[in-house]
């Protein structure tokens, strides 16, 4: 099995944002060159959909693992580090939008499950060359790439816990705040 092909087992079918995600993770494993014995790489994505588990599958960088962390900011930015380099990689403008401006609004529809079947057409015969186009596009005018010091980093691992005085959850004890001089959860002290 190649990675492609392992990026599509772990997603569950093939699509054009995973291909993104795939020539990212791709990408990167080029720009940081190979990895010494021991040496892991860790990724932060700006987004959480098809191009992480692309990421995820590739790199096998998880969110089980910790070795990926998801920073939400509506951005295909795919931040990808080994001990001492990590390169920052942004999807360019227009790559989703190549072959039609209301593409992407047809692929919310599908992925929401809201679309017509007239839509799910249209959808379906942009979306297959647009993803053939992405897997074969040259890496530079797919995304902007460059140095960047590190990657955000992970707290880590935690597993300490203590019973929340409110509700009698678990919680770990680094989420856990005082209230009232009692002990209690996130959702028990009114934290989103
Ligand atoms: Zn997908
Ligand atoms: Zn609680």
């Amino acid at each position: 099995m190649n990675l492609w092909e392992r990026a599509i087992e772990f997603h569950g079918h093939h699509c054009c944002v995973l291909a993104v995600g795939y020539r990212a993770a791709m990408l990167a494993r080029e720009k940081l060159g190979p990895l010494q014995e021991g040496e892991r790489l860790e990724a932060v994505v700006e987004t959480a959909d098809c191009s992480t588990d692309a990421l995820q599958a590739v790199l096998r960088c998880t969110v089980g693992n910790r070795r990926l962390l998801v920073r939400d900011r509506g951005k295909h930015v795919f931040t990808v580090a080994k001990p001492g380099k990590a390169v920052r990689l942004a999807l360019k403008p227009g790559i989703i939008s190549r072959y039609g401006t209301d593409f992407a609004v047809l692929m919310e529809k599908v992925a929401n499950g809201t679309a017509s079947p007239g839509e799910k057409g249209r959808f379906y015969s942009w979306q297959q060359p647009l993803m053939e186009y992405i897997l074969q596009a040259p890496a530079e005018d797919l995304f902007d790439c460059r140095e960047v010091s590190r990657a955000p980093a992970d707290p880590g691992f935690v597993f300490v816990s203590v019973a929340c005085d409110k509700c009698g959850e678990e919680v770990f004890a680094s989420f856990a705040a005082e209230r009232e001089g009692k002990r209690v959860c996130p959702d028990c002290a009114g934290e989103k």
